[in-house]
């Protein structure tokens, strides 16, 4: 675990949540390697650049050495891992290959000013998903709900946890629109709503996220950050120009390129 040793290439970590392979095997050691010039050139990549999942997807395949007992690790593994697993594994690439620290800026809401934290990626909660768990399926008691249209209001969702294929599909709408990619994100993650058929979920598709209220939506991401295995990126701030205290999640898009 320690990445204090020098000269050290590879580490080993436990996954928050695990790979499950097509026999129902849960692995959850992972060996990681430093990232070097080929990764390098992965970032600068242009083609990579406009599809973030896949950027992550082609960094940790490269990095990872060994995923548990599975003996290859094509791009399927790192593909239908949950993007906890992969920002679990970002994040330890950044520090085995940088260093833990990292400068991270977040603007107070109060006053607007610049808060600069010195942030350590290794002292990040990490919330693990117990052995023999439901692979940390998410359930949210919606207030408003989302009204069917014979009129019938359901409110009982549940959410899988998002994949690397899923962070993969939305890149595109992600970019354009960080709410719109959202909607796509989430509406793919829904196992049920109320006694909506799943066909018609399908059918549905983003839609069914874009018509809920606004509190319903708040309610969804509260569910996400609290009851969702995986780093807890939200940092608890103080302002010390105005003394405002407020939350924020640490900003991961540009993080490996900080050296
Ligand atoms: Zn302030």
């Amino acid at each position: 675990m320690s990445t204090e040793t020098t000269g050290r290439r590879e580490f080993e970590f436990t996954l928050p949540v695990g790979y499950t392979d097509d026999e129902g095997i849960v692995h959850r050691e992972v060996v990681l390697r430093k990232m070097t010039g080929r990764e390098e050139a992965i970032l600068a990549d242009r083609k990579y650049q406009r599809n973030g999942g896949k950027l992550v997807t082609e960094l940790l395949h490269n990095c990872i050495v060994r995923l548990g007992a599975l003996t290859a690790n094509g791009r399927g593994p790192v593909t239908t891992m949950t993007s906890a697993d992969r920002n679990f594994l970002l994040l330890k690439l950044r520090s085995i290959t940088f260093g833990s620290e990292l400068e991270a800026a977040y603007a107070c809401p109060a006053c607007g000013e610049r808060v600069q934290v010195a942030e350590d990626l290794d002292e990040l909660p990490v919330h693990e998903l117990p052995d023999g768990d439901d692979r940390g399926e998410i359930a949210i008691e919606l207030e408003d709900g989302w009204v069917d249209r014979e009129g019938q209001t359901h409110t009982a969702l549940r959410l899988r946890l998002p994949t690397g294929a899923d962070e993969e599909a939305v890149a595109p709408q992600m970019r354009e629109n960080a709410s719109v990619g959202k909607n796509a994100l989430l509406s793919r993650c829904i196992i049920s709503l109320g006694d909506v058929p799943a066909h018609r979920l399908e059918g549905m598709g983003p839609r069914i996220m874009s018509e809920l209220t606004m509190s319903d939506r708040r309610l969804i991401d509260r569910g996400l950050n609290d009851g969702a295995p995986g780093v807890d990126l939200v940092r608890a701030l103080e302002c010390p120009s105005c003394g405002k205290q407020f939350s924020a999640s640490l900003d991961m898009s540009n993080f490996l390129a900080m050296a």
